[in-house]
């Protein structure tokens, strides 16, 4: 296989309304970075309220036909999806690189994790199937079915401008939605590519459509009467937000916010496959993923034994463009990312955590206005210092030590976010334990990572998600229905009279 061919076009991106191209109403526009070189790459059209109004109306004339189309057949939809997905896979993943940075072995790999929802979701008509109890009093049967709630919006973060808006559109339509996306202003361009897809795959106009935008267009849709449910994926204060006026506004919610994931290490551990797993984790993708470990709970003496060799690899870390084939780390998406996280750095210098590594100042020859930061390793932090507290978002590791495996699980517990943790030991009744008490939603044995396959569902506890349901797998399938009990006797059952007691099963 050749080298993959690099991102470049430079005309704007726009919206997505009723099957085709818009560059909308509203005037403003904002510049779309490449953040390995430091360029305005394009510039993505802003949404007005009136764009959002226009997406909406079109979601709403074309949901109904959608919605009445069998089930299998709008998996077949989705199906040709699937196989165009595949077919343009590293184009899609170029695209990525080429806005968010991200190396493109690891944008392959989010397009991949993208595609599998989309492959889950073609088995929706099994999904939607509902139950039923034949004789639940003689001569009566009662049955459930789900149906789809109407438009319902998505509001995507710029980290995974594919995968995240993939693990809700799919099961989104698969159930009888139509459905309107508002990536990010950052990276917008996978999202105009995946709705031409959809159109070539056969589905009709309006059923999907893409915002792009800001504020604006955000509070145009958390306000919007026609929009029946929002899925969000942003940082705390945003999810907390959308959670709150969504719900004041009568929609249903579900809005996944930021983390602070903990990786502990065990005395028994495999202590060179932690290290490996702790390095691909901190750095992989800049740290800009919310499974990213951010915290190495180092038990006993494993911080004596591993952070010389976490220093030497953090030191060594390939950070260059991500379109190069031995990368291991591009840059940050923004100048303005980038300077947040040098910043927390000096806080973290500060507030007295010994910087083992400092990534910052970074330059990578030829690409001197690109975005970049190198791999931070920080020793002896603190859960009372902001580095230990607050979420960076960027390729910073902070090693904390612990005494023993119930004070390691106790600093896990007590932290805000409870998103993603690790546990690295061989012992089983250790990992039983520690996966039984843990107060997060995503839990790995010696897995640094855990994002759960399609069918499994994605989703944090305290702030890394407000709202009841996951992401995707059979709990997408509950967000995006309403429940609907039928209760029937056929008129030859025989008549009893009229009933004012609580009917019960005869
Ligand atoms: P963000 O919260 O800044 O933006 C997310 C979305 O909200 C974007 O579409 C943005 O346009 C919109 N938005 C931003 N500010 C807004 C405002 N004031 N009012 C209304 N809408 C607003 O997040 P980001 O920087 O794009 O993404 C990184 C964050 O996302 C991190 O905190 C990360 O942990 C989190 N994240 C969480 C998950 C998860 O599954 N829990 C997954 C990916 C990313």
């Amino acid at each position: 296989m050749g080298a993959p061919e690099a991102f470049t076009a430079t005309t704007d991106i726009g919206h997505w309304i009723a099957g085709q191209r818009t560059p909308g109403s509203g005037t403003r526009k904002q510049a779309v970075y490449n953040p390995a070189t430091g360029a305005v790459a394009r510039q993505v059209h802003l949404a007005s309220e009136a764009d959002v109004a226009a997406a909406v109306a079109a979601a709403k004339a074309a949901q109904p036909a959608w919605a009445e189309m069998p089930p299998i057949r709008r998996a077949r939809v989705l199906n040709n999806f699937l196989a165009l997905m595949n077919q343009h896979r590293d184009t899609l993943a170029a695209m990525v690189t080429a806005e968010h940075g991200k190396v493109f072995s690891d944008a392959q790999g989010e397009v991949m994790r993208g595609i599998d929802i989309i492959e889950f979701a073609c088995g929706a008509p099994q999904l939607l199937k509902g139950d039923y109890t034949d004789q639940v009093s003689t001569g009566i049967d009662n049955w459930t079915l789900r149906q789809p709630l109407g438009v319902v919006a998505g509001i995507t973060p710029f980290n995974f401008p594919c995968m995240v808006p993939c693990w809700m559109f799919p099961m989104a339509l698969a159930c009888g939605n139509a459905f309107v996306l508002k990536p990010s202003e950052r990276d917008p361009s996978a999202s105009i590519f995946m709705a031409e897809l959809l159109k070539q795959a056969g589905l009709p106009d309006g059923v999907f459509s893409v915002v792009q935008g800001d504020k604006v267009a955000v509070d145009a849709l958390l306000t919007h009467t026609d929009v029946k449910a929002l899925s969000f994926v942003g940082s705390t204060p945003i999810a907390q937000y959308i959670y709150e006026t969504g719900a004041h506004h009568g929609k249903r919610v579900q809005a996944l916010g930021g983390a602070k994931n903990h990786m502990v290490v065990m005395p028994d551990a495999d202590l060179e496959q932690a290290v490996d797993a702790l390095i691909g984790s901190a750095y992989g993708s800049a740290g800009e993923r919310c499974m990213a470990i951010s915290v190495a709970v180092l038990v006993g003496d494993v911080a004596d034994k591993i952070v010389p060799r976490l220093a030497e690899r953090a030191k060594q870390l390939k950070i260059r463009n991500g379109m190069e084939a031995d990368a291991e780390m591009g840059p940050i998406v923004t100048r303005e990312a980038r300077d947040r996280i040098e910043k927390y750095i000096g806080i973290g210098i500060e507030e007295g955590a010994r910087l083992v590594v400092d990534g910052r100042g970074h330059k990578v020859a030829g690409f001197e206005g690109g975005f970049f930061t190198g791999g931070t390793l920080f020793d002896h932090v603190t859960p009372s210092m902001r580095i230990y507290k607050e979420e960076i978002f960027g390729p910073v590791l902070a090693c904390v030590r612990a005494k023993d495996f119930t004070e390691a699980l106790q600093l896990v517990n007590d932290h805000e976010y409870g998103n993603g943790v690790a546990c690295f030991t061989t012992d089983g009744g250790v990992a039983r334990e520690f996966s039984r008490r843990v107060q997060a939603g995503m839990v790995g044995i010696n897995v640094p990572i855990p994002v759960p396959m399609a069918w499994h569902g994605f989703g944090g506890w305290k702030k890394s998600l407000f709202g009841d349901m996951h992401a995707y797998g059979e709990e997408g399938v509950r967000f995006y229905t309403k429940q609907k009990s039928v209760m029937q006797r056929w008129p030859s059952s025989t008549p009893k009279g009229a009933e004012f007691a609580m009917p019960t099963a005869k």
